[in-house]
């Protein structure tokens, strides 16, 4: 009754619906602005949010694309099953329910039909055809592409070995080339060479990307990228030559067939090297790409891709934890007033809506970073490589502190459902596991803090060589050629667009320009010393560390305020106004050794920083669950009872578990054996 009278009341909130639980409905009556308007500047305008939902309603309409059961209670080779299944579904259904030309369409009915824990298409998509585009030249692209975007093969990308996957200088499979039969032998010459962790090689691929020692005319020209077939297409047995399997269970994405691959000198054409940068001629001439770096932009795509994954997981945690805050009450504020929804605690608040303004930074940068992605390859492939530095570095830097934020955010929202959190049923843990693997595969994230380290060690160079703004030719760093304000102006107005934040903007970019210039400083000190410049680089490996996670701040910070001028809506503008404090001010409290240490920033202002997180968090309180409610995921995209849209989450626990196999029978089949007899003797024995 209570919840027809709510969801009969007009709201801002599009989500209400009758039947919900009260405690949820009397959140969104109480939402301030449109949460049609915000899902619109999310996901890109209305009808991007339109194709969303056709697409989401296509789906469940097709009772077929659904779990037979919760795959939490399925083992691996189900699961590789059941994905299995799915996968053809979503690939036979994909022209009937999506327009096929849009990247962003295809992975939300993918990922709508698959889930998150993995797919036999996977690498495929994300990394193989990318790969293919950035390495084939056009001959090859006719014969291969066609083919790979119709799926009449699935294909994987092998690099990382048993013994190497960051230093890839070191791999130690060999593509040695044959001029007399013109062909390549791929070799695995140690137990190490083993290509290890590929997704999708166990079981699903047919052919993959494979990196190798280029090796010809006697010389090694270091790792290039190959195309081959692995296993014969009827059959699908692994070609004579090479060994294949999965690599075992893992900490998570267990739906992904992760393998292993050996080769016993395989034989493949010559044309089987990818050749649109470097080349091999038939006599066994080694032709060098006319750029070192252009074989790794199918790399730089997929970690600016990850920015926008890490959005959507981090999205799907603050959702789960801020809907389950407001139907979980536990204990009293006012004692006997009676027991309040856990969102009213402010530690409960400073734990889920700092991931959620981070929800919304990772989707700003994830979208920026493509679009990067996009100009940049256009003026490359045109011949204009000046600014792929830039974008390597960026992507480099958004995709090391994105992943790792949403990782240890995600835990945040777990530890914030309490007992429950730990249940697979709040399909936390699967998010958690899965996000977690992105601090990992596509570049380590220490490691590539470390090579955004370079191209700042180089800016650095030209900062203290007297170079001005208007001579480097990088946009992305021109503000360490700025000179700094004396003080911080945090807790002053600054006129400028978005005043109130540009006093916090300024303060990250003078730290970023500080701790670029202290680590030059230590850097040469140390090279003063006598000690190799590698040698001196390792001992003040930290500070580089340190002055990369402040660049990448500023350009998350100045991406996450550009938010606001998406927002024409009143009441959308103000929401997001909230949400943007509370993102750079966290920021300055989690950075705040940095900012005090050279007293650019006094103590009052670090205090006024924390007042403003509390007022933000107490502004955002009330709209928390319409904000969530604008990422607009369905109860499919959470797979969670304790994030289910209607709130109705007791009942649903309580069914999840009944659906455990274990609940079959009152009486485990192997009791008796065991436990059972173990009482039985017991008595027996007893004298009592
Ligand atoms: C879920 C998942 C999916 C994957 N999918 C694929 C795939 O499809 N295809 C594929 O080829 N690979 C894949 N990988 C492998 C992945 O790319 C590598 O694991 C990753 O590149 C890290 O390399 P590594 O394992 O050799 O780690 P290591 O380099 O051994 O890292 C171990 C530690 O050493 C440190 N370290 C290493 N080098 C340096 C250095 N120079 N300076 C400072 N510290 C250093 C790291 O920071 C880290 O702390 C996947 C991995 C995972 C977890």
């Amino acid at each position: 009754m209570i919840s027809e009278v709510l969801a009969a009341m007009p709201s801002r909130n599009s989500h209400i619906r009758p039947n919900d639980n009260p405690d949820i409905t009397a959140e969104r009556v109480k939402a301030t602005f449109d949460t049609e308007a915000l899902s619109s500047i999310i996901y890109g305008g209305p009808e991007k949010l339109n194709r969303r939902r056709e697409i989401a309603k296509y789906v469940d309409d097709h009772p077929e694309m659904k779990d037979p059961y919760p795959t939490d209670f399925m083992t691996r080779e189900m699961k590789l099953e059941n994905v299995a299944r799915k996968a053809l579904l979503w690939m036979e259904h994909a022209e009937l329910a999506t327009d096929v030309g849009s990247q962003e369409e295809g992975f939300h009915f993918g990922s709508l039909i698959t889930g998150i824990d993995g797919h036999p298409l996977a690498i495929h998509l994300i990394m193989a055809i990318p790969a293919l585009l950035n390495n084939a030249d056009d001959e090859q692209l006719d014969e291969w592409l066609p083919k790979a975007i119709s799926r009449q093969f699935i294909a994987t990308y092998a690099q990382t070995e048993l013994g190497h996957g960051t230093n890839l200088s070191q791999l130690e499979t060999t593509a040695t080339y044959d001029p007399k039969t013109q062909e390549w032998v791929l070799n695995t010459p140690t137990i190490t060479a083993t290509k290890w962790w590929p997704g999708n090689l166990g079981k699903s691929s047919n052919y993959t990307v494979v990196m190798a020692q280029l090796i010809t005319n006697g010389k090694n020209y270091g790792a290039h990228p190959f195309f081959i077939q692995i296993r014969d297409e009827k059959s699908h047995r692994p070609l004579p030559g090479i060994t294949l399997g999965d690599i075992g269970p893992k900490f998570g994405m267990n739906a992904n067939d992760n393998g292993f691959m050996q080769f016993d000198h395989f034989r493949v054409k010559r044309r089987a090297m990818l050749m649109k940068n470097a080349k091999v001629l038939p006599d066994g001439t080694y032709v060098p790409p006319k750029h070192p770096k252009l074989g790794y932009s199918a790399m730089i795509f997929v970690r600016s891709a990850v920015v926008g994954l890490m959005s959507l997981h981090m999205a799907q945690a603050a959702t789960i934890g801020i809907r389950y805050s407001v139907v979980r009450r536990q204990g009293e504020i006012t004692p006997g007033a009676g027991e309040v929804k856990i969102l009213d605690y402010q530690t409960q608040q400073y734990r889920l809506f700092p991931q959620l303004a981070r929800a919304f930074a990772f989707r700003l940068a994830g979208v920026h970073a493509l679009t990067m992605y996009n100009t940049i390859m256009k003026q490359v492939n045109s011949g204009n490589t000046d600014a792929l530095a830039d974008l390597h570095a960026l992507a480099s830097g958004l995709k090391a502190v994105a992943t790792y934020q949403t990782a240890l955010g995600i835990e945040q929202c777990r530890f914030a459902c309490g007992g429950h959190g730990y249940s697979l049923a709040s399909g936390i843990p699967q998010i958690y596991t899965v996000a977690v693997g992105g601090c990992t595969y596509e570049g380590e994230n220490m490691v590539l803090l470390l090579q955004l380290a370079r191209y700042l060690r180089k800016r650095a160079a030209e900062m203290t060589s007297g170079k001005g703004p208007a001579e480097v030719p990088t946009p992305l760093a021109a503000y360490l050629f700025q000179s700094s304000p004396k003080h911080s102006s945090i807790g002053t107005p600054v006129y400028a667009p978005n005043g109130e934040f540009e006093g916090v903007l300024q303060t990250f970019e003078h730290v970023s320009r500080r701790l670029t210039l202290t680590a030059y400083a230590k850097l040469q000190k140390l090279e003063g010393s006598g000690i190799s410049t590698e040698i001196a680089l390792n001992q003040c490996a930290v500070e580089w560390r340190r002055a990369s996670h402040a660049f990448t701040r500023v350009a998350l910070a100045r991406i996450m305020s550009g938010i606001l001028e998406q927002a024409t809506d009143q009441g959308v503008r103000e929401v997001l106004e909230d949400i943007v404090r509370l993102y750079v001010y966290y920021e300055v409290g989690e950075a705040a050794a940095e900012l005090l240490e050279d007293g650019f920033v006094d103590a009052s202002q670090v205090e006024f920083a924390r007042q403003q997180v509390y007022d933000a968090l107490a502004k955002i309180r009330p709209n928390a669950v319409s904000l969530v409610d604008s990422f607009d995921l369905s109860d499919r995209e959470l797979n969670s009872v304790l994030g289910r849209r209607d709130g109705n989450v007791y009942e649903n626990l309580l069914k999840w578990a009944q659906a455990s196999p274990l609940n079959k029978d009152d009486v485990l089949p192997f009791h008796h054996r065991y436990l059972g007899k173990m009482m039985t003797d017991a008595k027996k024995a007893s004298k009592l």
